[in-house]
């Protein structure tokens, strides 16, 4: 497989991160948020895969800060999200508490670690660094594991993880969208009769 067809996969299941993180925004999102209450929710999903730059450098693939590690941990998630709501939300005039905002970002980057628990390959995923370095799947794992750090593929295997990623987080993202819509929908409803 030629290194075009392997960057596409590798944007595509950055793609599916994002798609997961603006599906968990939906049921966050408050009137008066930027633009960039979007952007950096993808940001947050995407950026724990920055970890195989150090892989690149020379880190040890399965050590603590190799692939799937720290960067993949809820304790990253965490202190991540509390450093994007001060920097970026502070003295903001919206409905959406820090509170809020904060568990937003961190379940976006923690969503993550969970989507690649889902994978059938590839290191398991570091939820307790940096207190435990033990690597956890999901008992369920039908997401065929994207070829970061893997060599050896071949085509149907990328179209087998694009066809995958589509039917295991496009589509229940899709479907979590529409029934946030559907639920303000008609919170929005309930509370327009209540003023009558
Ligand atoms: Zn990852």
């Amino acid at each position: 497989m030629t290194a075009a067809v392997t960057w596409f996969l590798e944007m595509a299941s950055a793609f599916s991160h994002a798609v997961a993180a603006a599906a968990i925004g939906s049921a966050f999102y408050r009137r008066g948020l930027p633009a960039r209450f979007w952007v950096l929710g993808a940001a947050c999903a995407i950026v724990p895969d920055a970890d195989v730059i150090g892989v690149a450098l020379g880190v040890p693939f399965r050590s603590l800060l190799g692939h799937r590690g720290l960067s993949h941990s809820l304790a990253f998630a965490a202190v991540l999200a509390a450093l994007v709501v001060p920097v970026f939300f502070a003295r903001m005039r919206t409905e959406a508490s820090p509170a809020r905002l904060w568990l937003y970002f961190f379940l976006a980057t923690a969503s993550h670690g969970v989507l690649d628990a889902l994978t059938n390959g590839g290191p398991g995923i570091a939820f307790f660094a940096p207190f435990d370095n033990a690597r956890y799947f999901l008992r369920w794992r039908p997401v065929v594991v994207s070829p970061i750090g893997i060599r050896p593929f071949f085509s149907a295997w990328g179209l087998r993880v694009i066809e995958s990623e589509l039917l295991w987080i496009w589509l229940p993202s899709l479907m979590f969208v529409a029934m946030t819509i559907l639920v303000r929908k008609r919170l929005g409803a309930a509370v327009a009769r209540s003023q009558m």
